[in-house]
């Protein structure tokens, strides 16, 4: 079997609509480079369209009917939107399911301490990283500080083009032969990835001396973090405490290739199915079974904790929608679940020529031709896969082929060589069909990583074939 390339069959107007969808794209990664500015920019995006918050329909008792759209936001990290259909929801929904959270380091939660002469913030690697790729590069700060009474400091540092940044040091190569000698596992440790924020001294002036001598003391480069972080933000050291801040890639979304034909970045796993996902729920405008999208937190480091697929939200959520369409039962919700399709859309690995030997060709994903499905996932013979039914490949197969969507099938690398999971097996509890699919990217993980435009395209069509014609 033979994979097609995208490029070959989009038609002018088609390639145009390419270099606007990613415009818009490269903005969306810009503006959530954490899940909870992801949740922002996307609420904002979805109520721009008619989107309305279930809360407040709750409250109200609003009756919900056809072609309503709705949708409900967890913690700040997780969102749902539904768009109601014609049939009754016990006839099931068609879900597209992504991920907002990416690897990153996070900022411990007693982080700040100074050693020879520069200030460090101590950071806990979040999810899979291959640790030595992030130091010497920029790095911003973004999250957020609560503070005692609630109130809620949002930082951003690093993404203007006069900001400061930050960095994490690495040995100079002229010390470090016994350094090049180790694992790479090993070569930059966990612990040793502390974020450098500061070197100036907090000079004070001295009270008794007429010779205006000034004097640093103690751990004083510390202290003037502080003073700045204090002036700034009106926040103290134990404000850590109440912090999630996340030390992401500094720096914008860019395209990549003499050709424009990709786009390098951070955290496209998986805010590049995120985004297609809310653009083909923005442009489906009628459907028959209720289209429905979760945007998840958490999945990089096994789904968990209340913003995570593992979490009842989603459920929930569910039932409440359902109760303002007068449709809630307790057996309804499970016949909704049980009925429904889902794409688990997740990024796939892409093909890469620099290092085939980890890849299976005839089953990879190849930058450029389309969407990708797996229809499993897993380690060591499938472990922790969903492994989609035959029958649902099947079904989607013909949608696809209806709507003229390139797409191809993927495994992740050569067999016995690694492995990974998705969302995917979450949804399949409830017995739903789901299957997972995505984009293709190249150095999956890494502080900037890539896709093909063409690929974005066609898979936010891909999207949109299975929103309106997925029926099983
Ligand atoms: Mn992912
Ligand atoms: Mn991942």
């Amino acid at each position: 079997m033979e994979n097609k390339n995208t490029w070959e069959l989009l038609d002018e107007k088609q390639l145009k609509e390419v270099e606007v969808l990613s415009k818009e794209y490269m903005n969306f990664l810009d503006n959530g480079k954490t899940e909870r500015e992801c949740v922002d920019t996307i609420v904002n995006m979805i109520e721009e369209e008619g989107y309305r918050e279930l809360e407040a329909l709750v409250k109200e008792g609003t009756k919900l009917k056809q072609g309503d759209k709705v949708y409900a936001v967890w913690m700040n990290k997780a969102v749902a939107m539904f768009q109601i259909g014609s049939k009754s929801f016990a006839e099931g929904m068609n879900i597209l399911g992504a991920h907002i959270d990416s690897p990153r380091l996070d900022v411990k939660q007693n982080p700040l301490f100074e050693e020879g002469g520069f200030a460090y913030l101590d950071t806990h690697y979040y999810g899979g990283v291959k640790k030595y790729q992030w130091v010497t590069i920029p790095l911003a700060l973004h999250g957020v500080m609560i503070k005692k009474d609630g109130t809620c400091v949002e930082i951003n540092i690093g993404e203007e083009e006069d900001d400061p940044v930050f960095f994490i040091s690495d040995l100079l190569i002229h010390l470090a032969g016994e350094q090049l000698d180790k694992k790479a596992a090993k070569v930059i440790e966990g612990e040793a990835l502390d974020l450098i924020v500061g070197n100036k001294p907090l000079v004070i002036k001295k009270d008794d001396d007429k010779k205006k001598k000034k004097e640093s003391g103690k751990e004083a480069v510390k202290k003037g973090i502080l003073a700045i972080l204090k002036e700034m933000y009106d926040v103290e050291e134990e404000d850590f405490i109440s912090a999630e801040l996340e030390v992401v890639p500094a720096g914008k979304a860019r395209e990549a290739g003499l050709d424009r034909s990709m786009i390098l970045a951070y955290g496209q796993d998986d805010r590049v199915c995120a985004f297609t996902s809310v653009k083909a729920m923005l442009e489906t405008k009628k459907t028959d079974r209720t289209a429905c999208c979760i945007l998840v937190d958490k999945e990089e480091i096994g789904s968990v904790g209340a913003t995570g697929m593992q979490s009842r939200f989603f459920e929930n959520t569910l039932a409440e929608v359902m109760n303002l369409a007068g449709e809630y039962s307790e057996l309804n919700v499970r016949r909704c679940l049980a009925a429904s399709c889902m794409l688990s859309s997740d990024v796939s690995a892409g093909f890469d020529p620099s290092y085939a030997a980890s890849f299976e060709k005839k089953n990879a994903a190849f930058l450029g031709n389309g969407m990708v499905f797996n229809k499993f996932t897993g380690a060591r013979g499938k472990s922790g896969s969903n492994d989609a039914n035959a029958e649902y490949m099947a079904h989607i197969r013909a949608i696809f082929e209806e709507d003229n969507i390139n797409f191809q099938t993927a495994e992740l690398g050569k067999v016995d060589v690694g492995g990974g999971g998705t969302i995917a097996y979450i949804l399949a509890l409830y017995g739903m069909n789901v299957i997972d699919s995505g984009v293709a990217v190249l150095n999956m993980h890494a502080p900037w990583e890539a896709t093909s435009k063409a690929d974005v395209y066609e898979t936010k069509r891909g999207y949109k074939a299975f929103l309106k014609k997925a029926s099983l």
